[in-house]
């Protein structure tokens, strides 16, 4: 129910990850899971429960990296557990998926994906964006023409943040009927569910509409529009107080 996601430049993203999705945690609390990459690889630390219980157990800060996404979840399909808590990967590991929403048509989309061989690990509909990402970056696309690829097959609500390992210091996010704002500072960019997540980093807002997707990396921040134009947005600055 909440997500995160965020590019930096210079510094480990994991603790200001945990920061931010902490500031989320009212709009879902029944599991809580962060995403980092660095050196080819994702660092995966997830797990059912609130996240100061998870941290004690998993200290959710600890990973490497500047780029990564976060989640904390209220459950719609799959009961509270590890293995359904959000970030989601593909089978080989290379991509990790934060959602909000539901997906209306992940059923019919599982049971064509299980039929090409995807392997399925949770009970979430979530679980069908890195597979489908899988399938069309394997395709040639990158992620984020991936990810304007998963939209057009995809129905229902979200507001959906992935990373690629093979696309370092980027973070690629999209939605529809979910809320998505995306935070623009200096050498911090973000995507969050909610402002409270990012005030503390930034209070440059814009505001992500339907079929926009916006490109995060450690330079800054690029706007797509529903028809893959580069767009300039307005840039909201919000009070501090
Ligand atoms: N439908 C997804 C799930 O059940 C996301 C729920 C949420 O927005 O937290 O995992």
């Amino acid at each position: 129910c909440g997500i995160v996601g965020c590019v930096l430049k210079n510094d480990k993203v994991a603790p200001i990850l945990l920061d931010s999705i902490s500031k989320l945690e009212y709009r879902g609390y029944d599991s809580v899971g962060l995403a980092t990459a660095f050196d080819g690889k994702i660092n995966l630390k997830k797990d059912e429960g609130q996240i100061k219980k998870v941290d004690d157990k998993l200290n959710l800060a600890d990973m490497p990296g500047n780029y990564g996404i976060a989640h904390v979840r209220w459950a719609t399909h799959g009961d509270p557990s590890r293995e359904n808590s959000h970030p989601h990967l593909n089978s080989s590991c290379t991509i990790a998926v934060v959602h909000n929403g539901i997906i209306e048509n992940y059923l019919a989309i599982k049971e064509d994906l299980q039929a090409e061989g995807y392997e399925f690990k949770s009970g979430t509909d979530t679980e069908v964006i890195p597979h489908l990402l899988d399938k069309f970056i394997g395709e040639g696309l990158d992620l984020e023409k991936a990810v304007r690829k998963v939209i057009g097959v995809i129905e229902g609500a979200y507001a959906i943040a992935a990373i690629c390992v093979d696309e370092p210091n980027k973070v690629v996010a999209t939605r529809k009927d979910s809320p998505l704002i995306v935070g623009i500072g200096e050498d911090e960019y973000f995507v969050a569910s909610d402002s409270p997540a990012i005030l503390k980093y930034t209070n440059n807002i814009a505001y992500l509409e339907e079929g926009e997707i916006v490109i995060l990396t450690e330079d800054g921040v690029t706007f797509k529009d529903a028809n893959d134009k580069v767009m300039k947005k307005d840039i909201d600055v919000l009070d501090w107080s």
